[in-house]
């Protein structure tokens, strides 16, 4: 196992060891993190919608070996 020697951009994964805006590679990276923070906020998180997925009606099922 070897440990990463530059740092890398979180959001295009460019190194960015050599800029200013670390941990980004860019400024355009570093509002691009922002807004996708942002958007984050906004949207929380929750369990997936639905959950229906019970649609096989099982319940007039023929008996098997009744019929002896
Ligand atoms: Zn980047």
């Amino acid at each position: 196992m070897r440990k990463p020697r530059a740092r890398t951009c979180p959001i295009c994964g460019q190194p960015a060891d050599a800029a200013d805006i670390r941990p980004f590679c860019s400024a355009r990276c570093r509002d691009e993190d922002l807004r996708r923070w942002l958007v984050g906020a906004y949207r929380i998180p929750g369990p997936a919608i639905g959950g229906d997925d019970d649609e096989d009606g099982d319940q007039e099922r023929a008996r098997p070996g009744e019929d002896g």
